[in-house]
């Protein structure tokens, strides 16, 4: 059986395509994958657990049930657009829910998964951002307002960082390689797998005179990105 690593899927209404993707990677998972890692982002955007249908998540919500129901083991790390993704919604879906970063050993190896966006230490607009979305005053103050005003601060939120995209430098989006060495160093691993910065492959570098490797996700806006673990090793599947 296999181990297998997705993110950034961007789930949405409006791009039916990834969700036609996703309909059938998540059919099929049963079939061949024993744990499943969702590295964030599996949704375009959350506004807490009680949103789920009125952002027309429900059918994932069912899907991901049905694969847990199955004997997947799901995991999900939190990304910067699903970072609101609670307890109602494990419950209701058989997720459980991991912190970013997390450590994972599968026979012994050790891999540290993370969404990435942590690591993007170059773009302080992001990190300043993401300092107030992770704040717990934050977040119970957001999520106890009503549903419908949730849902218009995010489409506010949304809109702005499309904008914000188009302005900033490439390599201001990308990881930091000194950010991935030092949360590398500190966890005492060699592999980390992550995704957040669209940019699918697999990074080889030294690390105190060790090999070191980061895959890296792709999204699911035209194909499934996946990384796959079996027997000793991971293969990155576009
Ligand atoms: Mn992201």
């Amino acid at each position: 059986m296999t181990t297998a690593f997705i993110s950034d899927l961007h789930l949405t209404p409006e791009r039916p395509a990834s969700s036609l993707l996703f309909d059938s990677f998540i059919a099929d998972a049963p079939r061949y994958i024993s744990s499943l890692y969702i590295l964030g982002d599996l949704f375009e955007y959350w506004v807490g657990d009680d949103g789920a249908d009125a952002l027309g998540h429900g059918p994932v919500e069912a899907a991901l049930k049905r694969t847990t129901d199955a004997g997947v083991s799901v995991y999900f790390v939190r990304g910067n657009r699903d970072f609101l993704v609670g307890e109602e919604f494990a419950a209701r879906t058989g997720c459980r829910i991991l912190p970013d970063p997390v450590l994972i050993e599968p026979d012994g190896l050790r891999i540290l998964l993370s969404h990435g966006d942590a690591l993007c230490t170059d773009d302080l607009e992001h990190q300043a951002a993401r300092r107030q979305m992770l704040a717990e005053d934050w977040q119970q103050g957001f999520l106890s307002r009503p549903l419908a005003e949730r849902m218009r601060a995010a489409d506010a939120v949304r809109s702005q960082s499309e904008r914000g995209k188009q302005m900033k430098p490439m390599e201001i989006m990308d990881v930091n390689q000194e950010a991935v060495e030092a949360v590398m160093r500190e966890h005492d691993v060699r592999i980390m797998i992550h995704g957040h910065t669209h940019r699918p492959a697999a990074h080889e570098f030294e690390i105190d005179g060790e090999r070191a490797r980061r895959f890296v996700l792709g999204d699911w806006y035209e194909q499934k990105s996946a990384i796959y673990y079996e027997n000793g090793r991971l293969t990155l599947r576009r």
